[in-house]
């Protein structure tokens, strides 16, 4: 016998980028009818800044919302959290018609997708992301999941958003170095997909050390080198923001629509992450996950050379940007090398002891076949 399972679902969703507060999200929600119980998961530190003004929101169109708060920080993705926030969910009533919204960055985004996913088997969810990261890639294309203590992510699923809502006000209390985390995933698109977005953000940046210089000059310290990233909260650059928000957003987007569960282009968002994965698990998490990315797309970038792809000039190019901007570009000098061979075997793209990378040939534009895959070997007289 045969059981008929011809998918005929859509999963399509819309992403929102809108200048208002919170109420604009309570008042579409309750005109797109999606639930009678929402359920907000949210980290300490944005439990502090937005939880009160979304519930207030939430109260006023009449719409009923409980919060439920994790620890901030990476270490809050693991199973433990996981169990406990699913009997949460259970205590608060919560039924196949309640609905999630994750609220702040990456980790709440991933960790409440991953329990819409789970709980009743699978209930809906929202994303509201409010680092600069969740807005240009976590939140979208619906991969969620968790972290094991063998490694980053191993557990997870893919199931998507009903909706996206990028509220730009909240990334005002942004701290810098998460501003700087976004970027990496932002210039991320540039180097593996669009060639005149890389150069739209080289030529903008350069632009804005100038600008600086010139502030700096007044005061007689002019020799800067590394942009203050701060800057990108300023009225002025407003626009910028907006525009390299919503470039990074349509870059995923295409990825997404052409292979939603990463059986071949969607692996090319993974540009850097088998290294820079690596890095931050072996650096307890003390380095976060653009940081790591950032150096992972660098000796990637210099593997992907080694291996006949790219040109050295485009390597350091590459480079260029990343230190410009202010990211990290190498590993650290006390990482155990080895270990981290050990952990990029264990990568999702490893295979038979063969570690897998994301490649690129140029600048915007990945290698054939998307991802390649080397020896510990090889990978270690790179990282070495
Ligand atoms: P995060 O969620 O830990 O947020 C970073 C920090 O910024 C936290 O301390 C948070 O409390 C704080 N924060 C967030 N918004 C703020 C705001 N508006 N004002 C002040 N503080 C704010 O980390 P992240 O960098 O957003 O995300 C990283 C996570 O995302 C990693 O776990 C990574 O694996 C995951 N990720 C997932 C995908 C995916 O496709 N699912 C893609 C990329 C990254
Ligand atoms: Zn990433």
């Amino acid at each position: 016998m045969k059981i008929p399972l011809k998918k005929r679902s859509d999963n399509s969703y819309h992403i929102e980028i809108f200048n208002e507060d919170f109420s604009h999200i309570a008042k579409d929600l309750k005109k797109l009818n999606l639930s009678d119980h929402y359920i907000v998961i949210t980290d300490s530190n944005t439990h502090k800044l937005f939880a009160h003004d979304f519930q207030k929101a939430f109260k006023k169109e009449k719409l009923s919302i409980d919060v439920l708060g994790i620890t901030a920080g990476e270490k809050s993705k693991k199973w433990k959290v996981v169990g406990k926030l699913l009997s949460e969910l259970v205590r608060l009533n919560a039924t196949r018609k309640s609905c999630i919204i994750a609220l702040g960055g990456g980790v709440a985004g991933d960790l409440a997708g991953f329990l819409a996913s789970v709980y009743m088997r699978g209930i809906n969810y929202i994303q509201v992301p409010t680092s600069l990261l969740a807005m240009v890639d976590s939140s979208i294309g619906g991969k969620t999941g968790v972290d094991l203590p063998e490694g980053k992510n191993l557990a997870g699923s893919f199931w998507q958003p009903k909706k996206v809502y990028i509220s730009l006000p909240v990334l005002e209390t942004l701290p810098k170095r998460q501003l700087l985390c976004g970027l990496a995933e932002v210039v991320k698109y540039g180097c593996m997909w669009d060639r005149n977005f890389f150069k739209f953000l080289e030529r903008s940046f350069k632009r804005m050390l100038k600008k600086q210089r010139r502030e700096l000059e007044k005061d007689k310290r002019s020799s800067k080198k590394v942009v203050d990233i701060s800057w990108l909260q300023r009225e002025e650059y407003q626009k910028f923001l907006i525009e390299i928000i919503r470039r990074s957003i349509a870059i995923k987007r295409n990825v997404v629509k052409k292979d939603e569960k990463e059986s071949g282009v969607r692996a090319m968002l993974n540009y850097g992450h088998t290294i820079g994965h690596a890095i931050e698990q072996l650096s307890h998490y003390r380095l976060n996950h653009g940081e790591s990315i950032s150096i992972g797309m660098n000796y990637e970038a210099r593997l992907a050379h080694q291996l006949g792809y790219l040109s050295e000039k485009e390597v350091e190019k590459q480079e260029e940007l990343f230190k410009l901007i202010g990211l990290p570009t190498e590993i650290p000098l006390k990482m155990d090398r080895v270990k981290m061979i050990e952990i990029m075997k264990r990568d999702k793209k490893s295979i038979q002891g063969k570690i897998g990378c994301a490649f690129i040939r140029k600048l915007g534009k990945p290698i054939p076949g998307f991802v390649d895959y080397v020896t510990a070997k090889k990978m270690m007289k790179v990282i070495r």
